[in-house]
Order: structure tokens, then sequence, then C-alpha cells
């Protein structure tokens, strides 16, 4: 059996960053779902699909063909072949896996089967907004990581500075706050914490703090 580890959280709260950590520390595979998700919207993008047009959101999905493979502990994500990392990152794109992509039944169905694929043969941290309730129930730690809207908005906004990307804050915060309220309220796999999952605000913690306290939950 494979050891799982479970994190889910709302938009920038750090899990990429903590998972990754996590992940080094126990030399597990890490596994970054929301960049499937922003495949799956970087293509529905690069073909100018209607987000409102459920039915031409769904055909798309079925073609774009995502899978991830590992290349020196770095996650690389395949859209249809080609490898998208470089492109996955921007606000459009997580705006667009939000607001169109993650509803989208097929889209989930396919994509969590790929997931659970994956922890089955590996062990994972895997991070995302629906891994404890639906996609790993049966993880042997879950987390849920949250943080107050605002330091999560600064987060963001000096992870996209540091790439050299403009942005205002405000509209960073005013995204974070829409996002949360797209994948909190969505009908299918919607963000929660799940009943058996540890609660930590990282608000006021360090990325190593954070990291310790789930590697305590590992022992
Ligand atoms: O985590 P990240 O910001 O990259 O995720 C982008 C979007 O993908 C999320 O806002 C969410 O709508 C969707 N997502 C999801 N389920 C996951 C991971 C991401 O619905 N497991």
């Amino acid at each position: 059996m494979s050891y799982q580890i479970a994190i889910d959280g709302p938009a920038g709260a750090g899990k990429s960053t903590i998972a990754k950590k996590v992940a080094k520390e126990k030399a597990f595979i890490y596994v970054d779902t929301g960049a499937m998700y922003r495949a799956m919207a970087y293509y529905l993008l690069c073909r100018g699909v209607d987000p409102l047009d459920d039915a031409a959101v769904a055909a798309a999905c079925m073609e774009a063909d995502v899978t991830i493979t590992h290349e020196e502990g770095e996650q690389v994500v395949l859209l249809n072949g080609e490898n998208v990392n470089s492109v996955l990152r921007t606000e459009e794109v997580g705006n667009m896996a939000s607001a169109c992509v993650s509803k989208n039944p097929k889209a989930r169905e396919r994509l969590t089967t790929l997931q659970k694929a994956i922890a089955a043969k590996n062990n994972v941290v895997m991070d995302g907004r629906d891994i404890g309730t639906c996609v790993l129930p049966d993880a042997d730690v879950k987390v849920y990581l949250t943080a107050s809207t605002g330091v999560r908005a600064k987060r963001r906004y000096d992870e996209l500075a540091a790439k050299g990307e403009e942005t205002d804050l405000a509209q960073i915060e005013e995204d974070i706050r829409k996002r949360d309220e797209q994948d909190m309220n969505r009908k299918i796999a919607p963000l929660k914490q799940a009943e058996d999952a540890v609660l930590i605000d990282s608000s006021h913690m360090t990325i190593d703090e954070v990291v310790q306290a789930i590697l305590d939950l590992c022992k």
C-alpha cells in the first residue's frame, strides 16, 4: 500500500510550496492537481472556447489529454504530449480553471481517475481542493491548509511579482475571494475540510513551521 498525504485548501494558502517540501523530506512524489485543471483551462483559452457554453467546454475537456510525469523531482504537466508547465501559473488560467473546468463533471472524472491511479502506485503528497474528500478519502494524513484572505492575496502578489508579472494587490484579493466562492460552492467536489482532516491556519506561521507540523502528523 502506498502512503498518501492529502493537502487541501483555498487558493494562495501555500499548498504547493509546503507540499513540495514535505514530499522532499519524505522522498515521496508531489502531485499538484491544480496544475491538471489549469492545463485543461489553458487548452480552452488556446481554442477560444466560450466559458459560458457548457457543451463546448465539455467537448474541449475531452480533447485535452492531460498527464503528468516527474523530471528531477519536478512535476511536468503534459497537454496532448506537450510540456505546458511554463504557461499554467497565470491568473487568467487559474480563473478559467476555477470558473469553468472545475465545474465540469467529465473533466473532474477524468482527472480524478488519473490522480487515484498515481496515488495507488506511488507514495504521494497530493494537493488540491477535493483530495481528502473525494480523490483519496482513505489518505494516511489529511490537512486542510488555509490562511486569511489578505495574507493569501499578498503571497500570490509576491509570487507573481517575483516572476516579473505586474499585478494589482486589490485585484488579486478580489480574484481570490471570487475563486473561494466558486470553489466552495460548486455542486461537484466543492472545496471543504474533510471531517478527518487537520486544520492548519498558516497566516502567522513560517513555511518550515507548517512543513514540520505536517511531518509530525505523519509520525
Ligand atoms: O490550486 P490551483 O490554484 O492551481 O487550482 C486552480 C483551480 O483548479 C482551483 O481554483 C480549482 O477550481 C481547481 N481545482 C479543483 N480541484 C483540485 C485542484 C484544483 O477543482 N483538486
